[in-house]
């Protein structure tokens, strides 16, 4: 059996966790530059809100307060969605992390009448230490899981074991083929004109008919619903990440802007190595500066910025360059600092970034040439450890006596 851990409206629900004013109440967090709804709670859902709507369209409801609307924040998203994902660990002999906020639990060798005591537990830890709602579904293979998880979600119940596919039938015939997992919403439109309007009527057709439409991954799903558990994660298009981020905090306040500069570059590259070691580039960059919120007296500051690019990308110096230009906007001088971080968020597979009009002939081969250089660098600087060829910008200048940590806590790799 295989179960899907998915947490409800991560987004929103990571928002309750600072500020309890927000529970019971219909609340949205918008996209980066603040352009369309990207989560919804519960209560927004039934205000009518819809995934992916544009904000201008509801803004008078935001401005009447009836909604409220939250930039995101994906620092704190990325640090929740590492203890969920810890927690999925601590009880799943396997787990396959799908994206920010949900993983398949893969129950190996566990008795199936262990399975709902097991999601219970996870539901009920993951609601105890951090706050966070989860739903989990059991069934035979991925694709069952997810319906049982999202059916019982709808139903307001924490778990579902479903032991006999059949039995998910009727929840099939409510579904429309649009939520079928790997169909998306352009070949839903294909299946409409052959009266293929929900999974059940999917399940329902031959599967000689289905894989001459569909081909190998229509016939997956099929037999996915028929209980044959046969699509792996390297099946499935993109289960990137949402976003990566870094961020320290320094051992003392810190006002140098030479030495925050430096630090910010640093967190900018090992973003940059993370994002292309999962095969993605970002579409935006963001920084933040926190003053110690321990000292007070001068009260907390937050500074934070971001940048979207033109077109999504994954290349160091690019990136460091923006992150450097955001913390010049941000910067505010003789105010110390203790801690920075910078994240790269909207994440897209790198092969799917198709060349804008504005891509010329040179800039698209240009595109190319450093996207070599990158491999390069990163089979150069491969493993843990100080990068052996990094940017000028992330090197201190005359700075002694800080260390934050950062380059002493790993060894240079011997090469
Ligand atoms: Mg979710």
């Amino acid at each position: 059996m295989v179960g899907l851990a998915d947490c409800n409206n991560f987004f929103v629900s990571c928002e309750r966790t600072l500020n309890p004013d927000l529970e019971n109440r219909a609340v949205v967090v918008l996209s980066n530059n603040d352009g369309c709804v990207v989560a919804r709670s519960n209560e927004a859902k039934r205000a009518g809100i819809k995934m992916g709507q544009p904000a201008f369209q509801i803004k008078d409801r935001i401005r009447s307060g009836e909604i409220i609307a939250l930039s995101g924040n994906h620092l704190l998203y990325r640090e929740i969605s590492i203890k969920v994902h810890d927690i999925f660990r601590r009880y799943a002999p396997k787990t396959l992390d799908y994206s920010v906020d949900e993983a398949f639990l893969i129950m190996d060798g566990i008795p199936d009448s262990q399975l709902r005591n097991i999601g219970e537990a996870i539901s009920a830890n993951c609601w105890d230490e951090l706050h966070i709602p989860v739903t989990i579904g059991f069934a035979q293979s991925k694709t069952l899981a997810k319906i049982v998880s999202e059916s019982c979600k709808k139903r307001g119940k924490r778990v579902g074991v479903l032991f006999d596919a059949k039995e998910a039938y009727p929840v099939m015939k409510k579904m429309s083929i649009s939520d079928l997992w790997g169909i998306g919403r352009r070949l839903s439109k294909r299946l409409y004109t052959s009266g293929i309007y929900t999974i059940a009527d999917f399940a329902d057709k031959e599967l000689g008919w289905i894989r001459a439409t569909l081909g190998i991954n229509g016939e997956r799903s099929w037999r996915e619903l028929h209980g044959e558990h046969c699509i792996e994660l390297s099946h499935v298009q993109s289960s990137l990440q949402d976003s990566v981020s870094e961020s320290r905090t320094f051992p003392e306040d810190v006002d140098d802007f030479d030495y925050i500069r430096a630090r910010i570059a640093i967190y900018a590259a090992d973003c940059c190595k993370k994002l292309r070691a999962m095969g993605g580039e970002c579409k935006t960059i963001g920084v933040m500066l926190q003053t110690n919120r321990f000292h007070t007296e001068r009260g907390i500051a937050r500074p934070v910025g971001s940048i979207n690019f033109d077109e999504p990308t994954s290349d160091t110096v690019q990136i460091c360059n923006a992150a450097i230009s955001i913390l010049n906007s941000i910067f505010i001088q003789d105010i110390p600092f203790k801690r920075a971080g910078v994240w790269l968020s909207e994440i897209v597979p790198a092969k799917s970034v198709v060349p804008s009009l504005f891509d010329f002939q040179d800039s698209v081969k240009d595109k190319a040439v450093r996207s070599h250089l990158m491999k390069a660098i990163d089979s150069i600087n491969l493993g843990p450890g100080l990068p052996v060829i990094k940017l000028a910008s992330q090197i201190t200048q005359g700075h002694p006596g800080h260390n934050d940590g950062y380059s002493s806590s790993f060894q240079a790799p011997h090469k």
